[in-house]
């Protein structure tokens, strides 16, 4: 079968719920995508912030091989050495003290969730407590992730999601206070908002939210399932505010493309949340899966991710600065290190199209923002590569 074929039998098979752009892809390399006639494809979307280390690393590769030979899979009522060697060092890269692994973000959120209602039941023995979550959010597309999901588009037809959240404004400290009652157990919050939008949190806002939460003995959980992983410059974005939550949530680059996520949390928290059978998961934490990530953080390590991040960031920054400069329709740049965006006084698919024409992968935050989060190794010369082909598409 060719290309369109294989189009045309997904759009026969396939659930409807993505407007696929017209490519089959068929192998990766570096930065660098091909589709099954051979097009190549520079990539600044990375599976959308997932594969960091690019593609086809030959270590990662054949860290993943090697435990495919040896144990894909087996219950979570046994130990396995990938899971234990995953764990020790998530907990040194986020600062967490115990982990639980998942499937993807929306699971680890949904585990957040549970932590943190947990928390306030053996805390007060009553239930029906509040979360707040922020305007613009995205935590994914579970019933519990969606109910904190700040985007009324996403939520409408499926409610009654999760009961008691309400809603205040990233870096609005007072929309945070004037939501707060005796019954709020939880702040939810990307430190750098994505899919919203790129809006990063401001230091001032994140350590406010941060005192109230300890005064008021709220629990504060980051959304990192995006930010996460070294894409602003720092393993964890807590780090790069110094403001450090009760909960945490990974995905996305933590399995640099094996399925898989995780919500940690401090051993304060631990002690007095989800214990023995409070939770599970069938998958989460298996021997493949936790072995990819293992290797992850083991390649940050040895091809200095975060140090490529913060030398070659700041040209990114620098280039997507100078669209906003040149073209009046570029209303904004927001968003730190490899996690930015471009805001259009317009929408930006067709750009996104013609982007894919000549060769250039790139994708949206909301209808107005092209949003750029890079496989986390690319170079200056990478930048000036996408911003040439950006130029012939505006
Ligand atoms: C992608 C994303 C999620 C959901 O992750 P899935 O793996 O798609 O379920 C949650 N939170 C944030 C911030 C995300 O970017």
């Amino acid at each position: 079968m060719n290309m369109k074929e294989y189009i045309e039998e997904a759009e026969a098979s396939l659930l409807h719920t993505y407007n696929r752009y017209q490519i089959v892809l068929d192998k990766g390399d570096g930065v660098y995508l091909y589709d099954m006639e051979g097009k190549k494809y520079l990539d600044f979307v990375a599976g959308i912030a997932v594969f960091a280390l690019g593609y086809n690393n030959k270590e990662y590769n054949d860290a993943v091989k090697g435990q495919i030979d040896k144990l894909i899979h087996t219950s979570n009522y046994y130990y396995n050495v990938p899971a234990i060697e995953a764990a020790k060092k998530i907990k040194k890269a986020s600062g967490m003290d115990r982990v639980f692994f998942t499937n993807s973000g929306a699971e680890a959120m949904e585990g957040a969730i549970k932590a943190a209602r947990k928390y306030a039941y053996l805390k007060d023995g009553t239930t029906d407590h509040e979360i707040i979550a922020m305007n613009h959010s995205f935590h994914g597309r579970t019933m519990g992730a969606l109910a904190v999901t700040g985007n009324p588009k996403y939520r409408e037809a499926f409610e009654p999601l999760i009961g008691n959240v309400k809603f205040a404004e990233l870096n609005d400290f007072d929309s945070v206070l004037s939501q707060v009652t005796d019954k709020t157990c939880a702040i939810i919050m990307e430190p750098v908002q994505g899919e919203g939008g790129l809006l990063p949190a401001t230091e001032e806002f994140l350590k406010k939210v941060r005192a109230l939460c300890d005064e008021k003995d709220i629990l504060l959980i980051f959304d990192e399932v995006q930010c996460g992983m070294g894409r602003t410059g720092y393993m964890y974005a807590w780090q790069r505010y110094q403001v450090k939550p009760d909960i945490m949530t990974s995905a996305k680059a933590l399995g640099c493309g094996i399925p898989m996520g995780a919500f940690m949390m401090t051993e304060e928290v631990a002690q007095k949340s989800l214990t023995s059978g409070d939770h599970g998961t069938t998958y989460g934490g298996n021997p493949l899966a936790t072995a990819a990530s293992a290797k992850v953080f083991d390649l940050f390590e040895d091809l200095k991710v975060i140090e490529n991040v913060r030398e070659v960031a700041p040209y990114l920054t620098k280039r997507l600065d100078e669209f906003v400069a040149k073209y009046d329709c570029i209303t904004e740049r927001r968003g730190v290190g490899f996690m930015q965006g471009l805001v259009f006084d317009r929408p930006v698919g067709d750009i996104i199209t013609k982007a894919l024409e000549k060769g250039l992968l790139l994708i949206n935050a909301g209808t107005n923002i092209i949003r750029f989060v890079p496989p986390l190794i690319i170079t200056k010369e990478n930048i000036d590569d996408m911003a040439a082909i950006l130029e012939e598409c505006i």
